[in-house]
């Protein structure tokens, strides 16, 4: 059975307690086990209070991150990749203090576009964090995950093929790779043959559509996605990722070029969205 969860940002743009309390309990009450909560900024995390809140509805947590270009380890500016160092190490203490287990996302460079290729001095540069950070994390038991983006979101990771070049390189056992229905709609030339490549090193699966709302609305092939996660014996967690203009991260929503309002009722959204992967996930 795979742990079905939803993005934080079908509930909340911050993480107040209050926000906290919403998010956790919209979640549990649409029907989910996890939710995915955004560490662009690990200081905004209250950990004490979230992991207490978590505990009182009883979902687990995974946290999400993309860097930004003055964090961007992929750089060839030493003073940027440290600084990306120094926020993914933080972001791995808010992870494990919430008594999560994963943390994925755009780990290895700056979310957002980029004008020029990578270079092979960034990529090794992005590697080199990224090996220390798997060590941190195999000690705190937490897998990191490596998400392919659209050419417009980074230069570095944009297929699952690129994702576990860059895994090869990390050389850690406890880096998995993270797929994106929304993202391989874009990039991929199918949705079976990234998973199949994949195989046991798909750690980590976002379903949004092509839109980026209802799921089951857009173009995104969901039978042959959820066929090819049948096929290769997924079990991992499927979370369901939607961003309106009507809930604002101010870190995230503009990054992720979230100009319409493709929804205003999240537990709608959420409560679809549930009803959609149950009809997938039970037809197996
Ligand atoms: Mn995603």
């Amino acid at each position: 059975m795979n742990p079905v969860g939803v993005h934080a940002l079908v509930w909340v743009g911050g993480w107040s307690p209050q926000e906290c309390e919403l998010a956790v309990s919209s979640s549990k009450a649409a029907g989910y086990s996890l939710i995915e909560i955004p560490v662009l900024d690990p200081a905004r995390i209250d950990t004490a209070m979230t992991r207490e809140t978590l505990r009182r509805h009883g979902l687990d947590a995974a946290c999400s991150l993309g860097l930004a270009h003055d964090t961007d380890i992929s750089s060839e500016d030493p003073d940027r990749v440290a600084a990306g160092e120094k926020l993914l190490h933080r972001a791995l203490d808010v992870t494990h203090d919430i008594g999560a287990a994963y943390l994925g996302g755009v780990l290895y460079s700056a979310l957002g576009r980029y004008t020029t290729p990578p270079s092979e001095r960034g990529r090794r540069n992005a590697a080199a964090v990224l090996r220390e950070l798997a060590a941190a994390a195999a000690r705190a038991g937490i897998t990191l995950g490596i998400e392919p983006v659209n050419r417009y979101e980074s230069n570095l990771v944009n297929t699952a093929e690129q994702a576990l070049d860059l895994i090869g390189d990390v050389a850690a056992n406890n880096v998995v790779v993270h797929l994106d229905a929304y993202h391989m709609n874009i990039e991929e030339s199918d949705f079976r043959a990234p998973i199949l490549r994949c195989g046991d090193l798909l750690g980590y699966v976002h379903v949004g559509e092509s839109h980026r709302g209802y799921l089951g609305t857009g173009s995104v092939d969901l039978a042959a996605l959820f066929d090819a996660l049948a096929e290769t014996g997924y079990t991992g967690p499927v979370t369901f990722e939607s961003f309106s203009s009507a809930v604002v991260d101010p870190r995230l929503s503009s990054t992720l070029a979230i100009w319409r309002n493709l929804w205003s009722d999240g537990m709608d959204l959420a409560t679809s969205a549930r009803a959609e992967i149950a009809s997938h996930l039970g037809r197996r």
